[in-house]
């Protein structure tokens, strides 16, 4: 894919670095926006999502806990933030009990781990950031804005 897009990455090499790119990320974002968190189990998805709520301030980093079996956490805060993750879902009925069109009409930042499983049925425009294993603790972090 060519993204029309703006892009910027970053390297980071290890997970604090990774939480302060999410940090400076935070800055950039403001609400409503969705954002998609890309990449395979343990790119870094949840590590970043932790820097990204610190930063917004809506939640100290070490009180985000991957929603992998709640699905969805919610944080109250000025913006609200939703972190949602979509692993454990595999068909769109069960994407559509949980409610998500509600959220879009909320000032809210709403995060998305695995939501490129469902992309066509989530809405634009958007944020997306791609998170790739480098060696050992070595991760790229590619943000991309898209218009
Ligand atoms: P995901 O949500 O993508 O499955 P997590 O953030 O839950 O990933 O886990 C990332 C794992 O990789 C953690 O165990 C973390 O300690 C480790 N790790 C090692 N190096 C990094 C890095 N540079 N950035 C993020 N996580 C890293
Ligand atoms: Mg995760």
């Amino acid at each position: 894919m060519s993204p029309d897009g703006t892009s910027r990455t970053w390297r980071s090499r290890s997970p604090e670095q990774t939480r302060q790119i999410g940090v400076e990320i935070a800055a950039a974002l403001t609400a409503p926006a969705l954002v998609l968190l890309i990449g395979d189990l343990s790119a870094g998805k949840t590590t970043l999502s932790k820097g990204l709520i610190e930063g917004l301030g809506a939640a100290d980093a070490e009180d985000v806990v991957s929603p992998t079996f709640s699905l969805i956490h919610e944080y109250e805060g000025n913006p609200k933030v939703y972190h949602i993750d979509l692993y454990r879902l595999d068909r769109l009925p069960e994407l559509e009990t949980l409610g998500l069109d509600e959220l879009w009409d909320e000032d809210a930042i709403v995060l998305i781990e695995w939501g490129e499983k469902f992309a066509d049925s989530l809405p634009g425009p958007r944020h997306e950031i791609r998170l790739t294993h480098g060696e050992a603790d070595e991760r790229a972090i590619t943000w991309t804005q898209w218009g």
